[in-house]
C-alpha cells in the first residue's frame, strides 16, 4: 500500500505518470486530499472509476486508528491515542483557549533527547513519524471542526470552524526528523491548499543547533520555542542532557542567530520543578540569560508523570518566579495545567495506557 500523505504534489503527479494517467491527476488527487481531506479514494469524484478502483487497492490515506480520546472537565481540551499502521501510538491534543482551535502535534514514537522529567523521553526513541502520519494528525482535528455541529459536540466549541494554530510540542523532538517535519509543515502552510499560516506554527524544540540553523534558512515563517527549563549549563546538563553537546552559550548565539535573521520573538519553555528549578536566584539567571533577547517565557508547573520524582512547584513560589522575570522585563505567561487531569502532558496518556495493558 503507497501511503498517499506521505507524497508531495510532484511525487503524486510522478505516481501517475507511471500509472499512465495524465500528471495533472496528481494535482486533482493532492487537492481532494490536502484541501477536502477526503480519506476514501471513492470520494474523488473527478477521477475515473478505474482510477479510483486502484487508488482503493494500492494505497491508503489515513494512517491513524483512533484507540481512545478524553475530553477535559472544563470541556476545553482533548486528547486522542492513535495506532499507527505498525502498531506504534501516539498522542494527539486539541485546545480550545481565546477564541484559539490549538492542535498539538507528535513527530516522533518517543524521544532519544532523554530528559528525565518527560514521560516520552523515558522509552526512548522508537522511530520518526512520517511527513503523511504528522500531516494526519492535523486533518483529524481540522476534519472534527469543519464538519456540520452534530450529535458528538462535547468541546466548548462552534463548528463547522478551523484550526487557527499548530504546535509542534506533542511526542519527540521536532528538530530531530527534520526533513518529515518540513515536509509536513509545508503541505500545512500551503496557500493553495491547507492553507494555515506558518506564523500560525510553532515549533517547540530542545535545542538542537545545527537544525535551529537550517530552520533559519527555510522559506517557511514559523514561530520557534526553545525548551529552557535551567539557565546554568550545570542545572541544564541534568534536566535537558544534550544540553553536554549543545550548551547554553552557543544555544543562545544560535537563537541571537535567529532573531537577527527572522526579526521574530523567541518563546523560551520553562518547566517549574519544585526544589530544582524554581528558586529566585533560578529566575535571576534567566532574566540575565535572555536579557539581550526580544523573548517571551512560558512558565509551565510541571506535569507529574509516573515514573520521575520531578514534582511541580507550589503556586507561590510559581508566582514569585513569574514576578522576578517581569521585574527584569520579560514577558511570561504561566501555563494554567490544563488538561492535567486527563494526563495531557506530553506522553502521558500513552505511558498510562501502556501500563494498563497486561501484556
Ligand atoms: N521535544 C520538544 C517538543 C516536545 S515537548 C521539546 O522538548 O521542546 C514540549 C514541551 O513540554 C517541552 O518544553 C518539554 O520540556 C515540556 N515537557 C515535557 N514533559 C513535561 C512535563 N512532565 N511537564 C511539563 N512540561 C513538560
Ligand atoms: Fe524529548 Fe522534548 Fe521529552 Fe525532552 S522534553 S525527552 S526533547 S519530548
Amino acid at each position: 500500500m503507497i501511503p498517499l500523505l506521505d507524497l508531495t504534489r510532484t511525487d503524486l503527479r510522478d505516481l501517475m505518470q507511471q500509472w499512465g494517467e495524465p500528471t495533472y491527476r496528481g494535482n486533482q488527487i493532492y487537492d481532494w486530499l490536502h484541501k477536502n481531506l477526503v480519506t476514501d479514494p471513492a470520494q474523488m469524484t473527478n477521477l475515473s472509476k478505474k482510477l479510483r478502483a486502484r487508488l482503493a487497492a494500492e494505497t491508503s490515506v489515513n494512517p491513524l486508528e483512533l484507540i481512545t480520546q478524553v475530553d477535559s472537565e472544563d470541556r476545553l481540551t482533548r486528547k486522542a491515542l492513535f495506532r499507527l499502521p505498525d502498531g506504534a501510538t501516539i498522542e494527539v491534543v486539541l485546545m480550545l483557549y481565546n477564541y484559539r482551535r490549538t492542535v498539538c502535534i507528535s513527530t516522533q514514537v518517543g524521544c532519544g533527547m532523554g530528559c528525565p522529567f518527560c514521560a516520552t523521553g523515558q522509552g526512548g526513541l522508537v522511530r520518526n513519524l512520517t511527513a503523511g502520519e504528522i500531516i494526519a494528525q492535523v486533518h483529524w482535528f481540522e476534519r472534527w471542526l469543519r464538519e456540520e455541529d452534530g450529535r458528538e459536540n462535547s468541546l466548548k466549541v462552534e463548528r463547522p470552524s478551523r484550526l487557527s494554530n499548530i504546535v509542534v510540542m506533542g511526542m519527540g523532538e521536532p528538530l530531530a526528523n527534520y526533513d518529515a517535519l518540513l515536509q509536513a509543515l509545508r503541505a500545512i502552510a500551503d496557500p493553495d491548499t491547507f492553507s494555515l499560516s506558518a506564523r500560525a506554527i510553532t515549533v517547540s524544540t530542545v535545542g538542537l543547533i545545527p537544525m535551529i540553523d537550517k530552520l533559519v534558512e527555510e522559506k517557511l515563517p514559523v514561530r520557534l520555542a526553545v525548551s529552557l527549563h535551567a539557565a546554568t549549563n550545570r542545572l541544564r546538563n541534568r534536566l535537558v542532557p544534550i544540553n553536554k553537546r549543545y550548551p547554553l552559550e552557543a544555544l543562545m548565539a544560535a537563537c541571537r542567530r535567529y532573531q537577527q535573521k527572522t526579526n521574530r520573538r523567541i518563546s523560551f519553555e520553562y518547566a517549574l520543578m519544585r526544589g530544582v528549578n524554581d528558586a529566585p536566584q533560578h529566575a535571576e539567571q534567566v532574566a540575565d540569560l535572555l536579557a539581550d533577547l526580544r523573548c517571551h517565557v512560558n512558565l509551565i508547573p510541571l506535569n507529574p508523570t509516573a515514573g520521575s520524582r520531578y514534582q511541580p512547584s507550589n503556586e507561590q513560589t510559581a508566582q514569585r518566579f513569574q514576578e522576578i522575570l517581569q521585574e527584569a522585563g520579560i514577558t511570561t505567561t504561566m501555563r494554567l495545567r490544563r488538561g492535567v487531569e486527563i494526563n495531557a502532558g506530553c506522553g502521558q496518556l500513552r505511558q498510562a495506557s501502556q501500563q494498563s495493558d497486561p501484556k
